[in-house]
């Protein structure tokens, strides 16, 4: 079990708006918005992706 609250979001491409990677962001650390330089297949070049909307994990 990981430790601390830690929460799944996308990380979106501000170009094109793609959903391009997942991370984990733990919220109590991280204020506002997460950005980071990462290489988007539709933009075909590295562009800044914000942290987006949570990623739900449905119990089963
Ligand atoms: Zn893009």
């Amino acid at each position: 079990m990981p430790r601390g609250k830690n929460t799944n979001v996308y990380l979106i491409c501000k170009d094109c708006k793609m959903q391009n990677y997942k991370t984990r962001i733990n919220k109590k650390t991280i204020t506002g918005k997460l950005e980071q330089n990462k290489f988007c297949a539709k933009c075909n070049k590295a562009t800044l992706h914000a942290s987006g909307s949570e990623i739900k994990h449905s119990s089963s």
